[in-house]
């Protein structure tokens, strides 16, 4: 893995081919910076990945075999928790505590926690009722917060890498009430 100005312990950044925007919103889930756009092209995909120094994740064997492309990795599976399980074991990543939940996993930009008052109205009322943090995407808009959905994905996760509690898992529940 290439060493970058902060550090060999840096971590990788992606992109994924059209084929996997699960694999792609999963990731960014846990924290990785992906890039996902169906609408590029192989040639562009390729480029972009050269440019940005990112892990071209792609089912394409013929893509990841273009010259240009130095890092890649071929995703062997159609089942996105296959998928996640072989490109954290391959690529010897841990999901990081301090970074998992914080990107918006429709368009990769990092969240910010917001005051829960600016919510009140953009998220359901028993939701707001029952959460005290908030994290909100300035790219796009989406309200995130620790609730059903995350319980779900965290269930996803324990299933899918197995070795104890995912990162942020372990804390607000759906049905906390503060
Ligand atoms: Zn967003």
């Amino acid at each position: 893995m290439a060493e970058r100005p902060d550090g060999p312990a840096a971590e990788p950044r992606f992109v994924a081919d059209a084929m996997l925007g699960r694999l792609a919103r999963w990731l960014r889930l846990l924290g990785w910076d992906v890039l996902y756009d169906p609408s590029l092209d192989d040639r562009e995909l390729a480029r972009l990945a050269a440019r940005e120094d990112r892990v071209l994740l792609s089912r394409d064997r013929g893509l990841l075999a273009r010259r240009i492309v130095r890092r890649g990795l071929l995703v062997r599976d159609d089942d996105v928790g296959l998928q996640l399980a072989q490109v954290l074991g391959e690529l010897g990543l841990r999901p990081d505590p301090a970074r998992a939940w914080t990107r918006c996993s429709v368009c990769n930009t990092l969240t910010e926690e917001v005051p829960k008052q600016s919510v009140e109205g953009r998220v359901p009322a028993y939701t707001f009722a029952t959460h005290d943090r908030f994290r909100r995407c300035p790219g796009c808009g989406r309200v995130y917060w620790a609730g059903t959905h995350r319980a779900l994905a965290c269930a996803d996760l324990v299933r899918w890498l197995g070795g104890g509690t995912p990162p942020g898992c372990d804390g607000e529940g759906p049905q906390k009430v503060p």
